[in-house]
């Protein structure tokens, strides 16, 4: 990986130090999935099949599993993996099921009560990601908050040929709606709705440069209403490291995000020039036994090693970056997360690698890339229902407020809004007259 001082970079340097390459709003990259977006919109079942073949060579006529298609595919998964997915599946079940929501009562003053609530989503969309890797992990990570928050309709759209195990992950997660269908033109057809394809009110899940512009583009077309979980595109991981740290870890840690994808990015940044060094030779090392060295050796073409002076320069690096992925590897790691402003999931010491959010933590791996961890939050049980506010006035609650209310009604000019306070006003004052 290239080594950058950070004090020897311009400006203009330390931002290009720490840019991605295009993700989403590219120009030819917007023009080419609108067209997909536009052709499922209009052919639909019969553009989802004809994509299918141009992008992943498969040739379907069916694109829902069959109850027997899902019992064959789990029967084929092995043992060992289905042990490993109930683990992992314990796990995040448990995570999730502790953030489940209290509802909030609070009365602002007497006879005014204000609620806030919330309801699961009724149909979401899950997108497996399965163009280079069959993200089992990712099945789970979506499915059980799913589950958990009560969202009824729950349908999974996956790349064809579809992964026996996540066929049979899915299955344990309690789907029962799965299509082989990926990319740009399973985003639209969740968004549309298709023959075959139900539409959905959210869509959830990562994917690659595609499937993000495909979630960007429908979550803004008005011919649809739909919204999406976040901008999830090409898995990074930013990395801050003292000289104590060991460099097998950290090249192992950085190469596991490097082989997600050509265009994933990994950043090291340290003070320690000789470890910057060292993790280099570990890199190549490491590489030469990775199955996926081709896609890895990519990815750190565009990637960088910045020497910073200390660890609270680190943190500030970090934090400019965004990382989706933040491990920290020093002495003492917690006293730099009060530090840390912008990340969407921290791996904390020598003993947490990044590999275990991504399958059996118990945190879910469906991150905000590409510097939005700045803003967005990591994907949580929150995610699957919304929230609303409900208010209840008594008749000495509306005595209470409404002056209030008509004084800035009538400062609006919104007569309407008034009258249909003073019209009770007048109606409580009659009342009691009367008494
Ligand atoms: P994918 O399922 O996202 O994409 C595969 C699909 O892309 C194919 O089915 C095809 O339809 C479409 N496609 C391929 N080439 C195309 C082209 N030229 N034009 C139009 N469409 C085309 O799988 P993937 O490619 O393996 O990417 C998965 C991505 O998800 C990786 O970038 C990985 O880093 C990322 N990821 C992110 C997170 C996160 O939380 N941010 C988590 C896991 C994975």
């Amino acid at each position: 990986m290239q080594i950058l001082n950070w004090h020897n970079l311009t400006e203009t340097e330390r931002k290009n130090a720490l840019s991605r390459s295009p993700l989403v709003g590219d120009e030819s990259l917007e023009k080419n999935v609108a067209v997909i977006v536009n052709k499922v919109k209009t052919e639909q079942d019969a553009a989802l099949i004809a994509y299918n073949q141009q992008f992943d060579g498969v040739s379907l006529t069916e694109l829902k599993l069959s109850a027997a298609q899902i019992d064959a595919a789990c029967c084929r998964v092995n043992e060992d993996i289905k042990q490993a997915v109930a683990q992992a599946m314990d796990n995040i079940e448990s995570f999730h099921l502790a953030q489940q929501f209290e509802p909030i009562t609070v009365d602002t003053q007497v006879g005014v009560r204000c609620e806030l609530r919330s309801e699961a989503i009724e149909k979401v969309g899950l997108y497996i990601p399965g163009g280079t890797a069959p993200l089992i992990s990712t099945v789970m990570m979506l499915a059980l908050p799913a589950k958990i928050a009560g969202c009824e309709q729950r349908i999974l759209v996956s790349p064809p040929p579809i992964n026996d195990a996540i066929v049979y992950a899915a299955n344990a997660c309690g789907i029962t709606e799965i299509f082989q269908v990926g990319g740009a033109q399973a985003i639209a057809a969740l968004a549309f709705g298709t023959e075959s394809v139900p539409a959905v009110d959210k869509i959830f899940g990562p994917g690659n440069r595609y499937v993000t512009e495909a979630k960007r583009l429908v979550s803004q077309d008005s011919r649809c209403v739909v919204s999406i979980d976040m901008p999830a595109g090409p898995s990074e991981v930013l990395l801050i490291a003292e000289k104590e740290a060991n460099p097998e870890f950290i090249a192992a840690d950085l190469l596991s995000q490097a082989e997600h994808g050509p265009d994933s990015q990994v950043m090291l940044v340290t003070d320690c020039a000789a470890l910057a060094d060292d993790v280099n030779a570990a890199l190549n090392r490491q590489l030469e036994a990775l199955p996926r060295i081709d896609i890895a050796q990519q990815a750190l073409e565009s990637s960088r090693t910045i020497l910073v002076s200390d660890m609270k320069e680190a943190a500030l690096v970090s934090n400019r970056y965004g990382p989706e992925h933040l491990i920290i590897q020093t002495q003492t790691p917690r006293d730099l997360l009060t530090s840390i402003r912008a990340a969407g999931s921290v791996f904390l010491g020598a003993y947490t690698p990044e590999s275990v959010g991504d399958y059996a933590s118990g945190t879910n791996h469906v991150l905000p890339t590409y510097g939005y961890s700045r803003a967005v939050s990591s994907l949580s049980l929150a995610d699957f229902s919304r929230r609303f506010t409900v208010q209840e006035l008594t008749a000495d609650g509306l005595l209470g407020l409404g002056e209030t209310v008509m004084i800035l009604a009538a400062a609006e000019q919104l007569d309407a809004h008034k009258n249909a306070v003073k019209l009770r006003l007048d109606s409580l004052s009659l009342q009691e007259g009367k008494a």
